[in-house]
């Protein structure tokens, strides 16, 4: 009864599997197991044998018990073919061929190096970072081939492969990563799209890429290409910003400090701020004319985007677009060409208004990876790794 219960402990399934004797030495726990005789297949001829030919002690790593290493010494048989003399070893499903540690315990280390890192998940199982990353290695992620309805094209930084940036190609309705590309380049994308089944495909989502825009066309003919609404809305802020770090650089060291950490405040919708709030934020704008310009440029582009519909949506850009190329201020001018380049697919996002939810999910599951995947300079390695990460959180979920 103990014995079967230290067998399960360990995850073996092996049924002929027992265990000989339990010991700590030097704080490992040695759990000595043995194999009872089992009719075998011999793997050369087919025959059946029971004969023995020898035995081999094969040491292999267990998963840690009470903080504790445990360490597994196996009697393997080995075998001998009565039909055609080939002797070979028993097969057992607890350790695979060549490894030095049970497959429960790969599972396990595996499964943490989907939530955490290598490192840690190493660390969790009691194996080596470098053992992990073999195992972690040698997995094959398969490539989905049919591409769904909606999917959006990103970019993020993984540093990997000589590349700074990676493509991500997501689902959007279902908010799952579908691939991970190693750059952002057209060839790249546009071979990529063309290696899937894209029959489904009806709607593309994207930043304000030109080289996105430009596989997608090549690769998929004539789609509905939608702007994504946080990409395009994100250059606004972004020109605010720009002001905001001209304007600063000519105050005093406390003055910049106070309105380095203010950034947030004045991205804020004006109808969000607390009372108190929007005594800081004119104190902040009183500073400069230039910084209030552009945030009443700011407010306004905001305020279209929040308020507007699909039948509102064109002319208020239209307003907006000539209040831009009406200011004195580059960074919102430079917006309002990049804004009529993508006029139509910005116009887009109001006819096809994917809740925020899902471009987001896809978002946050992006920086969550980019936290994880830190300094994971393989591409491989990082793309099985954004890929197993999914696939473990939606089975864990
Ligand atoms: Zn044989």
């Amino acid at each position: 009864m103990q014995n079967h219960f230290i067998i399960e402990l360990l995850g073996i399934k092996d049924r002929h599997v027992d265990v000989w004797s339990i010991s700590e030495q030097s704080g490992i726990f040695i759990v000595e197991l043995d194999t009872k005789v089992k009719r075998q297949r011999c793997p050369s001829c087919k025959g059946i044998t029971k004969r023995i030919h020898g035995y081999r002690n094969q040491i292999i790593q267990g998963p840690i018990v009470s903080n504790k290493r445990v360490q597994i010494h196996l009697r393997k048989r080995r075998y001998l073919c009565t039909d055609c003399q080939h002797t070979f070893f028993e097969r057992l499903q607890m350790v695979d061929h060549y490894q030095r540690c049970t497959t429960s315990l790969q599972t396990t280390a595996l499964t943490y190096a989907a939530m955490g890192s290598f490192t840690t998940a190493a660390r969790l199982a009691g194996m080596t970072t470098n053992r992990l990353l073999r195992l972690f290695d040698k997995r094959d992620i398969k490539k989905r081939i049919v591409l769904p309805r909606t999917i959006s094209i990103d970019e993020f930084k993984g540093d990997a492969g000589g590349e700074r940036f990676q493509t991500v190609i997501a689902d959007v309705e279902n908010r799952e990563i579908v691939e991970i590309l190693p750059n952002r380049k057209v060839e790249t994308i546009m071979k990529y799209l063309q290696s899937c089944d894209t029959g489904a495909v009806e709607i593309v989502v994207m930043d304000l890429s030109k080289s996105f825009k430009q596989a997608v066309k090549k690769a998929l003919g004539d789609p509905l290409i939608i702007a994504d609404r946080f990409h395009y809305m994100r250059q606004v802020y972004w020109a605010l910003d720009e002001v905001r770090r001209e304007v600063q650089r000519d105050l005093s060291k406390t003055d910049r400090i106070r309105m380095k950490r203010s950034k947030k405040l004045l991205w804020k919708s004006p109808y969000k701020l607390s009372e108190d709030d929007k005594k800081k934020v004119r104190e902040l704008l009183a500073v400069h004319p230039r910084l209030e310009a552009a945030y009443e440029l700011k407010n306004e582009i905001d305020k279209w985007f929040k308020e507007s519909d699909e039948t509102t949506a064109k002319e208020g850009l239209e307003v907006c677009l000539k209040a831009m190329e009406a200011s004195s201020i580059e960074s919102f001018r430079e917006v309002s060409k990049t804004f009529r380049r993508w006029k139509t697919e910005i116009l887009q996002s109001f006819v096809y208004p994917f809740s925020n939810g899902y471009i987001e999910g896809v978002n946050n599951t992006i920086k969550v990876l980019k936290r994880n995947s830190y300094g994971i300079k393989d591409f491989n390695r990082l793309r099985n790794k954004i890929l197993w990460h999914q696939e473990v959180k939606q089975i864990m979920i």
